[in-house]
């Protein structure tokens, strides 16, 4: 994107120059269209941030474009153009952190959601979400997808982002501080989801212990015991303080690295095929944990969507 390439003609008879930050921008009235606010400024130009210029005002013979100055950072600014006048060779793939929360800001300035809806979920939001962010950036991409109104993408930022905190959101200063136009209810809403997703890991944790506790020979409580030590060890056993700072994200990453261990019932003692352990025989406790901490986030009560924050409740994310 070359920010200094002199404005080309592109509609003879709908032509704007925008001067934004000292650069020129040459536009068309009919791609401005999609943003009724710029649009209207530019018909008007009575906006202190935006007005006309009046030391070249056209003449009656000849048609040149009357420049128009926007007071915007340049990059995003010509990122937005470029969106409006759906010139897709000239806009990046992927988004920054800072990208987004400026873009967020124009959308709201010039309302320009409709332009933005389909390009902000397909080539930003969706590609973004699988680079590893941090939770700043997720919260900024949380706001893009609340001021775009893009319904799937808060369900997809909303999940990723409870999976990334042990802390409440209603103690994170940040997401406090930089709540942009979203209401303060969703960071309670966001703490519910984290309390599902807790109680959930928990349950997930525990499901090998319960899975084989119905066998109370040697072989089985042997197995179950190494399974509780592999645990304490990389610090995911449930009720620990080191589990409870855990993410999910972490303590998924930490089940991992705990190594396979396939049951057998070589010291059951309990005349072998009458044990309850039989059942179990093959069982493979990682394969198991990983499995059920997956279907964690198989639940709606760990996501939101734009309804959970309006004013009826949401029948989805109760
Ligand atoms: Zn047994
Ligand atoms: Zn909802």
């Amino acid at each position: 994107m070359n920010l200094a390439t002199p404005p080309v003609e592109v509609d003879s008879k709908g032509d704007l120059v925008i001067i934004c930050s000292g650069i020129p921008l040459l536009v068309t009235k009919s791609a401005l269209s999609l943003s009724p606010r710029l649009y209207e400024l530019c018909a008007i130009g009575n906006d202190s941030s935006l007005r006309r210029g009046e030391a070249q005002s056209p003449q009656p013979t000849q048609h040149v474009p009357t420049p128009i100055y926007v007071a915007e950072e340049p990059y995003i600014f010509l990122l937005f153009l470029n969106v409006l006048h759906h010139n897709t060779n000239a806009r990046p793939r992927s988004l920054d952190a800072v990208a987004w929360t400026s873009l967020s800001a124009l959308v709201d300035k010039y309302i320009c959601r409709v332009a933005l809806l389909d390009e902000g979920r397909r080539e930003w939001l969706q590609p973004s979400l699988q680079h590893g962010l941090k939770a700043e950036d997720v919260w900024r991409l949380l706001r893009f997808a609340y001021n775009l109104g893009l319904q799937e993408g808060m369900s997809g930022v909303s999940r990723t982002i409870v999976q990334m905190r042990s802390e409440p959101f209603t103690t994170w200063d940040f997401a406090k501080n930089n709540l942009g136009d979203m209401p303060r209810a969703i960071l309670d809403h966001l703490d519910r989801c984290q309390g599902v997703l807790f109680s959930r890991t928990i349950q997930a944790l525990s499901s090998v212990t319960t899975t084989m506790a119905v066998s109370r020979c040697a072989s089985a409580q042997a197995y179950i015991g190494k399974y509780i030590q592999e645990l304490a060890a990389k610090g995911i056993l449930p009720e620990t303080r080191a589990f409870r700072e855990k993410t999910y994200l972490q303590v998924v990453g930490e089940a991992r690295r705990i190594p396979e261990e396939i049951y057998i019932n070589s010291k059951c003692g309990r005349n072998g095929p009458e044990c309850e352990c039989v059942k179990h025989i093959g069982f493979a406790q990682k394969q198991h944990l990983l499995r059920q901490l997956a279907r964690c986030l198989d639940t709606n009560n760990v996501v939101l969507c734009l309804r959970c924050l309006g004013d009826t409740e949401c029948e989805a994310h109760r």
